[in-house]
């Protein structure tokens, strides 16, 4: 393992300083991805900046809706005493991420940034509709989730931009949402992931978002799917249909976890678990 320097900033000013400095140092949150790229050899920074000192980025703030700084360990998501009854979706899918080891050091800003196609936080986010702050020294966005994956290990984050936080609204009453994750074992990646939300009026369903991990290139939006069974009464049949099309929308590869025909044929199954589930037709 090359040697690199270590810094260790009280402020994002003081982080974007460093940055400007050293142009090749690269952020460090938990390190749970990071470390194992550096230890493999994959990565050969000249100084990794942690940002675990930032305290504007370790908050969860709720009002309405919701301001997750970007350094949100899985493990505080899970503890916090009101995410779960505004968000249990959110809150479940971290419950499946790693170990609780892991989960301790792991941050929710991480996860996303890391732009692995299996990652756990992605999916529920990506069904709540939530936005990504993201900051440089002089410039700060939010934009769309959906728009911030742009391949494996690639986000449309610039070179010294800093996600800050993750900004939810407030589900609607009606909302109903679920996370599915196959792995080979529990503590495991994911082979194929689902998160699906929908909101139902009566036996018609006003709003429907699905997303998959673990096949495709990144965590997958499957819009089709979702236009599919929005302003429609759920039947049989359609679920059916849902199924075809959410396993046509997805590109999976065969990989060490999975060949690519399996992955696309749980992608199919999960579909069925997750609307059966909210429907309330039967347990996941
Ligand atoms: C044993 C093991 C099991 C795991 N199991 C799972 C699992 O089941 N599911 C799963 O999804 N993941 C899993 N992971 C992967 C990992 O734990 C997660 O992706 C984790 O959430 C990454 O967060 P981190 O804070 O450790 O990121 P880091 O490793 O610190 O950073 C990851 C990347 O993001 C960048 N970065 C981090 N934060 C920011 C920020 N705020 N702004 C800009 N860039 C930033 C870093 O520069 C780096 O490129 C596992 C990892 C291990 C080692």
């Amino acid at each position: 393992m090359k040697r690199f320097n270590y810094y260790k900033p009280r402020s994002l000013d003081e982080a974007w300083e460093l940055k400007e400095k050293i142009p090749d140092a690269l952020f460090i949150a938990g390190g749970t991805d990071i470390l194992v790229g550096i230890k493999n050899g994959e990565l050969y920074p000249p100084a990794l900046i942690s940002l675990r000192s930032i305290p504007e980025l370790n908050s969860i703030k709720i009002n309405g809706g919701a301001h997750i700084g970007a350094l949100t360990t899985i493990s505080d998501l899970i503890h916090h005493p009101a995410l779960y009854n505004i968000y249990p979706v959110l809150v479940e899918a971290a419950k499946r991420l790693g170990s609780v080891q892991i989960r301790n050091v792991a941050t929710i800003g991480g996860n996303l940034c890391n732009c692995s196609p299996c990652a756990d936080m992605a999916l529920p986010l990506l069904v709540l509709d939530a936005k990504v702050r993201l900051q440089t020294a002089k410039k700060n966005r939010e934009i769309p989730i959906d728009e911030f994956f742009k391949g494996p290990g690639e986000t449309n984050l610039t070179p010294n931009e800093i996600l800050t936080g993750i900004v939810l609204e407030s589900p609607r009453k009606s909302a109903k949402a679920i996370f599915l994750k196959k792995g080979r074992v529990r503590m495991d990646l994911a082979i194929a992931s689902l998160a699906a939300l929908m909101e139902m009026e009566g036996e018609k369903c006003q709003k429907a978002r699905l997303a998959a991990g673990s096949v495709a290139p990144v965590p997958l939006r499957l819009f089709k799917v979702e236009a599919q069974l929005e302003g429609t009464t759920i039947t049989d049949k359609l679920v059916a249909e849902a199924q075809q099309l959410a396993a046509e929308s997805v590109a999976p590869i065969t990989d060490i976890r999975a060949t690519k025909e399996y992955r696309r044929q749980i992608v199919s199954v999960l579909v069925k678990r997750a609307l059966k589930n909210i429907l309330g037709w039967s347990q996941a």
